[in-house]
């Protein structure tokens, strides 16, 4: 079984996102980027399905930029196989991805799609339910746990309130939730070996995709500041401070 893992660049979640001057989106110069949190979860699975003998080949696949290339190489010291850049300067919104990560799967006929659930920068949590629904497939969203067996998939999925169990079968599209598993680090000779590993360079077209932008950010701005709190001397004097606020 082959696997394809789409994995983002996207602003390193330890890092403060400053907003520009003129609201007009995020400042990126300058700053750390990382994979996609969930896309190393699910680069981690898909080596896990892998070293279970449930898996052979594991494809890598970021659109974005030049330097998703680095992106890509970390997938590649994970333990994924070989990667696909399909490099663009566009801002890629989640259809555009979804359509070349289909045509990538026409071509590659992976018997599973794994991605993250959401893109910590732009938050849609689209990308893999979009990529399903084109190709036709099953989805099982928010994975807490994967299970191959045979041309099938059980995936528990976390829902308000608990998890919930489906059968998918194969192909299908899953997508990452936190508790899936703990992402390895790379080992300095992976990230060496990693190096040498295939790496195709592509561009949208080759796809017949356009990936113009067909949503319009009008504004972006930070968060309001929290106001500071305030200790009371004890629980009457909380309640009777509630009470006059009238939240109870
Ligand atoms: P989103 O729908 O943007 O929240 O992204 C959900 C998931 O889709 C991410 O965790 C990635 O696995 C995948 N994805 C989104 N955008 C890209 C991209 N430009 N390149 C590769 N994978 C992506």
């Amino acid at each position: 079984m082959k696997i394809l893992v789409p994995v983002k660049r996207v602003i390193d979640y330890n890092v403060k996102p400053r907003v520009k001057s003129d609201g007009s989106g995020v400042d990126l110069a300058n700053v750390k980027m990382s994979m996609n949190p969930f896309d190393e979860i699910a680069v981690e699975e898909a080596i896990r399905l892998k070293e279970a003998g449930k898996a052979e080949e594991i494809v890598a696949v970021s659109v974005g930029p030049a330097k998703a290339q680095e992106t890509l190489r970390t997938a590649l010291a994970m333990g994924a196989d070989r990667a696909i850049l399909v490099q663009t300067d566009d801002e890629v919104e989640p259809l555009a991805v979804a359509k070349i990560l289909a045509k990538i799967a026409e071509e590659e006929a992976p018997k599973l799609i794994i991605t993250g659930k959401q893109a910590i920068d732009d938050d849609s949590n689209q990308t893999g339910q979009m990529t399903a629904a084109l190709l036709g497939w099953g989805q099982g969203t928010f994975a807490n746990t994967v299970d191959v067996d045979g041309d099938a998939i059980e995936v528990k999925r976390e829902i308000d309130g608990g998890l919930q169990t489906v059968k998918l079968s194969l192909p299908a599209v899953v997508t990452t939730d936190l508790r899936l598993n703990e992402p390895r680090y790379a080992s300095l000779p992976n990230i060496m070996k990693a190096k040498k590993k295939p790496l195709d360079e592509k561009t949208p077209a080759d796809y017949g995709v356009d990936t113009a932008p067909r949503l319009t950010t009008t504004n972006v701005s930070e968060p309001p500041v929290r106001q500071a709190g305030e200790k009371v001397e004890d629980v009457d004097a909380l309640v009777a401070k509630l009470k006059a606020a009238g939240a109870i």
